[in-house]
């Protein structure tokens, strides 16, 4: 206890504990008014300074943010808003005959105080995203942000404290230390989007409390590109999936897994479309972003540098500029098997194409993996697509398209096993953060009751009839 008591947070996290029965008790309209005023900042007041912070800490460009963050998170609090009645109405469910006299129901309540870390590659988005299920659950929170987007982690911490006094939503910024004494304190729900070897960390954390937890992680989502595939929309879709945000995405496609008969026209069709979006030298477009930090550049130019040390073939790209964190778009085929690039998650420019002889090695390939956030299938033979669907686990499938099951609301969103446990957005998100209270109200006198000891063998009858009938 006293440990606890010693943590820089302890402070304000006492001070939501408090308050935390006034939140989850607020009704639909006042927490839809909270989320109001969060749309209001994210629309209108803090537009344009979402879009500058985005393009300081990560080149991106205007266009990139106004779609894949405030349109994220702008749509998703909408689409809660207009469901959120709906969703924390008290449900009836039905009752059996063996409990006649009682009605049964499931309320939706607020888990309690929650901690949100979220990771730098679509910082608003990812954090935002999550705090809207909160609020909308009835919830008060502590968020965490990511230390290598600073310009956009100090926005946000802006715009929290203008709308939320520090009792119901809170962000501290700060790096690994700052995450390690939150994790100390015990949560009552713990969200946590990033890699899955901090994943680890936060699961291991999060049991000393026993606080339940959504882990968004990331890893290496294959799309499969068949014989049948049109391989012009193929390339056209998959160079836009990877590129975009400099494949900083945890549901970027991360490989391509090609069948060996197309693959040179494949690699033909995606160099005409990366030349269509980025022109002749990506570095001057404006559509192209950058590499988050130095680290991060090092990391995937280390990647580069191990395939060309392994006579890979470079059909695209390859160069790089430390100066402003350049990394071009790469294209790169004929691996060998321990290239570091078909190991480990890339989140970057580069895609590698993996080439298969059959369907069934391109299975076997993808199960001796762990199990991704995604994967996508390129095919018009529906025996194909649905073999691949059928002999293969991942958090979310595309077919014939990639990324573009993020952004249904309508759809849960997360990984399997290494990939993330729990789903979150829209409805599942809200799930995520309540607790399913199972509710049973008794009327009037109960059969169950003619079942309390003793136990006569009149009872003993009576049980074999209802185990029998009922
Ligand atoms: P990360 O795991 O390094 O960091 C995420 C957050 O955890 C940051 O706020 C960071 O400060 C904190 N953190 C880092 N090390 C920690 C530690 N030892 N203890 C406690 N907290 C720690 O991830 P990242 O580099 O920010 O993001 C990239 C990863 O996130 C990729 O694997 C990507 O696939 C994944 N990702 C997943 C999703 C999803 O929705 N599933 C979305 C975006 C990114």
């Amino acid at each position: 206890m006293a440990e606890i008591t010693n943590n820089p947070y302890y402070n304000l996290f006492q001070k939501q504990r408090s308050h935390q029965f006034d939140v989850a008790n607020t009704s639909c309209n006042q927490r839809i008014s909270k989320l109001n005023a969060l749309q209001r900042a994210i629309e209108i007041t803090f537009r344009e300074e979402i879009k500058e912070a985005l393009h300081k800490d990560l080149g991106k460009p205007y266009f990139e943010s106004e779609m894949t963050e405030i349109y994220q998170i702008v749509g998703d609090i909408k689409y809660v808003k207009s469901n959120l009645h709906k969703w924390m109405r008290t449900k009836k469910v039905p009752t059996p005959l063996s409990m006649l006299g009682a009605s049964s129901y499931i309320k939706y309540e607020a888990k309690g105080v929650c901690l949100i870390i979220s990771p730098w590659n679509f910082p608003f988005n990812l954090t935002f995203g999550p705090l809207v299920s909160a609020i909308a659950a009835g919830n008060t929170v502590i968020i965490k942000p990511s230390e290598m987007t600073p310009h956009s982690s100090a926005l946000m911490k802006t715009i929290i404290e203008d709308i939320f006094d520090d009792d119901e939503v809170a962000l501290v910024e700060g790096e690994v230390q700052t995450s390690t004494n939150l994790l100390q304190l015990p949560f009552n729900h713990i969200f946590f989007t990033g890699s899955p070897s901090v994943g680890k960390i936060v699961m291991k954390a999060a049991a000393n409390h026993l606080a339940s937890v959504t882990l968004e992680l990331g890893g290496k989502s294959p799309t499969i590109v068949d014989n049948t595939a049109n391989l012009k929309t193929a390339a056209k879709k998959i160079i836009w999936g990877k590129f975009m945000n400099c494949g900083q995405i945890c549901v970027s496609p991360d490989y391509a897994l090609v069948d060996e008969t197309v693959k040179d026209a494949f690699i033909k069709q995606c160099k005409i479309w990366l030349e269509e979006y980025y022109g002749e030298n990506p570095e001057t477009s404006d559509s192209y972003g950058r590499i988050v930090t130095s680290k991060h550049f090092n990391r995937l130019n280390a990647h580069l540098d191990d395939a060309k040390s392994k006579s890979s073939t470079l059909n695209s790209g390859g160069n790089s500029n430390e100066d402003n964190k350049y990394i071009a778009p790469t294209i790169v085929s004929d691996l060998s098997d321990n290239a570091s690039l078909l190991e480990d998650e890339i989140f970057g420019p580069i895609l590698p194409i993996v080439t298969y002889k059959n369907i069934d090695e391109a299975i076997e390939y993808i199960n001796a993996k762990e199990r991704p956030l995604a994967l996508y299938i390129y095919s018009k033979s529906n025996k194909n697509t649905k073999r691949l669907l059928n002999n293969t686990k991942a958090g979310g499938t595309c077919i014939n398209n990639n990324i573009i099951h993020y952004a249904n609301h309508n759809l849960p969103f997360g990984g399997i096993n290494n990939s993330g446990i729990g789903k979150s957005h829209g409805y599942y998100g809200f799930k995520a953060f309540s607790n399913e209270r199972a509710l049973v109200k008794q009327h009037t006198f109960g059969i169950t009751e003619l079942l309390f000891p003793p136990y006569t063998s009149y009872k003993e009858w009576l049980a074999k009839f209802t185990i029998k009938w009922f």
